[in-house]
């Protein structure tokens, strides 16, 4: 006999309890990437902690695989189970903001979005996802890279607290002051302690950027690359963005009889004084001739919406990254080979630049402990067809041997792939044996397990 019955979860949570019975069921299981085809026993769509505990109480009494689904972007799929109990916290997306205090509250199931809109009402932010749909809380529990990473450090280190439902169905509080060792372990160790119900940033102001996307010729690839490389190193703080391999998108400002071409593509963002702006992605422009560009003033939620329509939901997709400290000339050429031949228009190549502020916090300071990176690459394959899946996941394994061995051995935990399992200590770094025993004293059974998975 079940110890809690599925009655009795029913008549405990607020929100809809979904089983493969239903209507909406098949809604319910699915997540962002399309390629993860799962049937979970049930889906919780919690409204409050109390749905959230009563989820974590069900599946621990009746000894189920648990999943934690906040903006489902997971590429592993980690937002839903087979044959499990899945916590879907969509529901809860409010964001409130204290401006006095500079401190930001986003439910466990709120967007970057949601996270920005709400912040941008007082000319107020932190670092968060270049998609606007993208989760804030598996974002900021694996890291969390973003334009603003260089001033204001990773979405996880802007992190001052948490509400979090552990393994054991209590809701507890992690701050500086309680729980510290927690609140230490979500800063960088995905979701392997509880599930997030609350999470509180510090928030910086910030009202306009000056930036947006430049598409370049890849014969200037090369120059483009070797320029960011020397550049990024004591560029000013306020200065975010990365280069990238793209298609060119059908978009008013690409020329029609380009669309379809590939491109290196420099994304700007300066958060600086707006009248400083221009200068600085002039030094770009310096570099090669600009072929399109959708550069200016911007309100900062306006460029971290600016991907979102390249990147729908119901991709399938393949990703791999890794965390490099230096971009070689060696690592350069591996990216010239590869990066031209990018084989959709949904996938690219990021080339993030993690120093500046993200540095300076001590690798023994929160749990993402890859603090000697300077970048942190990732090859994002996404593709609209399923027939296309062999190909484009060989686009992303052939690229990412290519670069593997000018590259540190741990990657970014929140561009792993679901067959990254085997590379979890190198991918927490220099901090996974302080984790494993935060891991023992929150989740000794291992109940939070579907993840980038730390075992205690
Ligand atoms: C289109 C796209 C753009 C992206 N852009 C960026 C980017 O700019 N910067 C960056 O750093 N990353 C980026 N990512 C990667 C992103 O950080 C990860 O995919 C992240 O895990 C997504 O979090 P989520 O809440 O949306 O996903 P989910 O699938 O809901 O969850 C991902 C992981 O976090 C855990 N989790 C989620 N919510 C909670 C919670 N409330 N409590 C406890 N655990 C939870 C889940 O259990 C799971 O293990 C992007 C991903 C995609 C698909």
């Amino acid at each position: 006999m079940p110890k809690i019955t599925i009655d009795q979860l029913r008549q405990q949570v607020g929100g809809a309890v979904i089983t493969p019975e239903d209507s909406d069921y098949d809604e319910a299981r699915a997540v962002y990437n399309a390629m993860i085809d799962r049937r979970p026993s049930v889906v919780v769509r919690a409204q409050d902690s109390a749905d959230v505990a009563a989820a974590v109480d069900y599946a621990r009494e009746n000894r189920l695989p648990f999943a934690t689904r906040g903006g489902g972007h997971s590429v592993p799929g980690f937002g839903t189970i087979d044959d499990g109990v899945v916590a879907d916290l969509s529901g809860m997306r409010a964001v409130s903001v204290d401006p006095g205090r500079r401190v930001a509250r986003a439910q466990g199931g709120a967007t970057w979005g949601d996270f920005n809109d709400a912040t941008h009402e007082h000319s107020l932010a932190t670092t968060g996802g270049i998609v606007s749909t993208t989760g804030v809380a598996g974002l900021t529990l694996g890291g969390g890279i973003g334009y603003l990473t260089r001033g204001h450090g990773l979405a996880c280190d802007n992190l001052v607290g948490a509400e979090v439902v552990t393994a054991d169905g209590l809701t507890v509080r992690a701050s500086a002051d309680e729980n510290a060792d927690l609140l230490w372990a979500l800063k960088g160790g995905s979701g392997n302690f509880g599930v997030v119900t609350a999470l509180d940033f510090q928030v910086h102001p910030l009202s306009e950027i000056y930036g947006g996307p430049m598409f370049f010729e890849l014969e200037h690839a090369r120059d483009l690359l070797e320029w960011y490389r020397d550049f990024i190193v004591d560029a000013p703080e306020q200065f975010g963005g990365f280069p990238a391999f793209q298609i060119a998108p059908p978009l008013p400002f690409i020329p029609e009889d380009r669309v379809g071409d590939t491109f290196i593509v420099f994304v700007a963002c300066w958060a600086g004084p707006l009248a400083e702006g221009e200068a600085i992605v002039n030094r770009i422009k310096a570099v090669a001739p600009v072929v399109a560009e959708h550069v200016g003033p911007m309100p900062y939620p306006a460029l971290n919406g600016a991907f979102d329509g390249l990147v729908p939901a119901g991709l399938q997709h393949y990703w791999k990254a890794n965390f490099v400290r230096e971009l070689t000339d060696d690592a350069i050429d591996a990216h010239l080979e590869h990066g031209p031949r990018v084989p959709a228009v949904n996938s690219t190549v990021h080339i993030y630049p993690i120093n500046g502020a993200a540095q300076r916090v001590g690798a023994d300071e929160a749990a993402f402990g890859h603090r000697d990176a300077t970048f942190a690459p990732v090859i994002a394959g996404m593709w609209p067809d399923p027939a296309h899946n062999e190909a484009n996941i060989k686009w992303v394994k052939d690229y990412y041997a290519a670069t593997a061995p000018h590259s540190e051995e741990g990657g970014y935990v929140n561009f792993a792939a679901s067959d990254d399992q085997d590379r979890v200590r190198a991918n927490y770094g220099v901090n996974y044996d302080r984790l494993v025993a935060v891991k023992r004293s929150y989740d000794p059974d291992n109940l939070f397990r579907h993840n980038q998975n730390i075992k205690p």
